[in-house]
C-alpha cells in the first residue's frame, strides 16, 4: 500500500535532506522577517520541485501524486511557505497538462517544469471565495480577443508569477451559472496590476495579493483547453491535486510540531522528571501521533485513488479536512507541552501554530469539504 518506486523514494529523501540542512535552519528569520525565500526557491527550482506535475515529454521529473505529498510534507515540516510556494503552480501545471490544448503545453509546460515560469490561480474575489459560481470577474469577446474586467484577492506568488490561471465569467448570464465560466491562461501586461499584499497571521515570505483587471487584453487561444464554459468543471479537477497538496501541507506542520514536542518532552523536566513521563503530556503527545498518522494514511490514499486515474473528490475532501483540523489540534498541543517556550517568537512552535489556519481556510474552507463529502456520499448510495 502507498509504495513508492526506489526512484520516487529517493526525490524525497533528496528534499528531506535539503529541509534539515537548509530550510529549518533559516526558515525562523526569514519568516519573522517576512522576507522573501529568494534562494530556497531557486534550490527547488534545481532539485526539480517545479517539475513534479508536469509529464514527459514537456517535462523530466513529474512523479506520482503520492510521491508529490510526501515531498509537500517534508518542505513543509521545513517550513509551510516554502510548500505554499509551488501548491498552486503545480494545480495549474495539472490543470494544462490533462486539459489543455497541445499550443498551451508547449507554451507553458516546459519552463513551468524548470521553475523558470511560474504559475499561480485566481479564483477567489473580494466579495468572497466559497461561492465561486457567484464571481463577478468577467471575459467579453471584442474581435478576436477577450477584454477582461474585475478583481481578485489572496492571489498567492502573484507578484512572481508569469502566468495565472484565471477563473471568470465569459458568459454571465448563462444558466446554470457553472457552463458560463471558463478558465484563461493570463501573463502580465496592460491592465492587470497587483495592487496589495494582503497582511496575514502566517505563511509569511510569500506575497498573498490583490489583483485588478481593468480592460486587460486577452487572446482567445488563451481560454484553457480551447472551448469556453468548461472552467468549473476543469477546477473541480485540478483541485482534487490542491486539496491533496493542502493536506500535505498540514502533514509537514503537524509533523513539525509533533517532532518538536518528542524532544522537549524528553529535555524538559519537571517534578523531578521529564515531562513525557507526566501522563497527561504523554496522552498529547500520543494522540498528536495517532491523528498526524490517520491524517496520513487519508491523504495518500486519495493521492493513490488520483494515480489511478479515479474521481477523488470526496477522498481529497475528506484528507484536506481531516488532515488541517489535525494540525490545528496538533499546533495547539504542540503549545501546551512546550509551556512558555511555545508561546515564545524563540522557538517555532507558534510558527506551526500560526500556520495551522490556512490549512482549514485555503482551497475551499472545510465547511465546503464537508458539502463536497456529503454530496458525494448521497451521489454514490443514492436509494
Ligand atoms: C493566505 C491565503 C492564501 C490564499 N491563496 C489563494 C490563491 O492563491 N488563489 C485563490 O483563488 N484563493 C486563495 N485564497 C483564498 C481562499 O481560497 C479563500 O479564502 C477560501 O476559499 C474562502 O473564501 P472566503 O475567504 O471568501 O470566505 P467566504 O466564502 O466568505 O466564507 C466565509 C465563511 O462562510 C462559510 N461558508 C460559505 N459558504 C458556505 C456554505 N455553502 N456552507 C457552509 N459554510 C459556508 C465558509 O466556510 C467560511 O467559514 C487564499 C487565502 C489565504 C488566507
Amino acid at each position: 500500500m502507498f509504495a513508492l518506486s526506489d526512484e520516487e523514494r529517493a526525490i524525497v529523501e533528496v528534499v528531506a535532506e535539503f529541509v534539515d540542512r537548509e530550510v529549518r535552519p533559516a526558515a525562523r528569520e526569514l519568516e519573522h522577517a517576512g522576507t522573501y525565500p529568494e534562494h530556497l526557491i531557486e534550490r527547488m527550482k534545481q532539485l526539480g520541485v517545479y517539475g513534479l506535475a508536469v509529464p514527459a515529454p514537456y517535462g523530466e521529473s513529474a512523479v506520482s501524486k503520492r510521491c508529490y505529498a510526501l515531498v509537500t510534507e517534508e518542505l513543509a515540516r521545513g517550513w509551510m511557505t516554502l510548500a505554499g510556494a509551488f501548491g498552486g503552480h503545480t494545480v495549474v501545471s495539472h490543470l494544462i497538462a490533462v486539459f489543455g490544448t497541445e499550443e498551451q503545453k508547449r507554451r507553458y509546460l516546459p519552463r513551468m517544469a524548470t521553475g523558470e515560469l511560474r504559475a499561480t490561480m485566481a479564483l477567489t474575489e473580494p466579495s468572497g471565495g466559497s461561492d465561486l459560481q457567484a464571481m463577478s470577474t468577467a471575459a467579453r469577446r471584442s474581435g478576436d480577443r477577450y477584454v477582461v474586467d474585475g478583481a481578485k484577492m489572496w492571489i498567492t506568488n502573484a507578484r512572481r508569477s508569469g502566468l495565472i490561471a484565471l477563473m471568470c465569467k465569459t458568459d454571465p448570464a448563462a444558466e446554470p451559472r457553472h457552463r458560463g465560466i471558463s478558465i484563461l491562461l493570463v501573463e502580465k501586461g496592460p491592465g492587470l496590476t497587483v495592487s496589495r499584499d494582503l497582511p496575514k497571521l502566517g505563511y509569511k515570505g510569500v506575497e498573498s495579493c490583490e489583483l485588478v483587471f481593468e480592460g486587460y487584453e486577452a487572446p482567445l487561444d488563451a481560454v484553457l483547453g480551447g472551448a469556453e464554459g468548461r472552467g468549473f468543471a476543469q477546477m473541480m479537477r485540478g483541485l482534487e491535486v490542491g486539496r491533496i497538496q493542502v493536506a500535505a501541507r498540514a502533514l509537514g506542520v503537524g509533523r513539525a510540531a509533533l517532532e518538536d514536542s518528542l524532544r522537549y518532552a524528553q529535555q524538559r523536566e519537571a517534578f523531578g522528571r521529564p515531562i513525557w513521563q507526566h501522563q497527561s503530556v504523554g496522552n498529547y503527545l500520543a494522540d498528536m501521533a495517532t491523528k498526524l498518522r490517520a491524517a496520513r494514511l487519508l491523504t495518500l490514499d486519495a493521492a493513490e485513488r488520483l494515480d489511478a486515474g479515479e474521481r477523488c473528490d470526496m477522498e481529497a475532501g475528506m484528507a484536506k479536512l481531516y488532515a488541517s483540523e489535525a494540525a490545528m489540534e496538533i499546533a495547539l498541543n504542540a503549545v501546551r507541552v512546550h509551556g512558555a517556550a511555545g508561546y515564545s517568537t524563540e522557538f517555532d512552535v507558534e510558527r506551526y501554530f500560526r500556520d495551522a489556519p490556512l490549512m482549514i481556510v485555503g482551497e475551499g474552507t472545510n465547511e465546503i469539504q464537508r458539502n463536497v463529502i456529503v454530496k458525494q456520499l448521497i451521489d454514490r448510495n443514492r436509494i
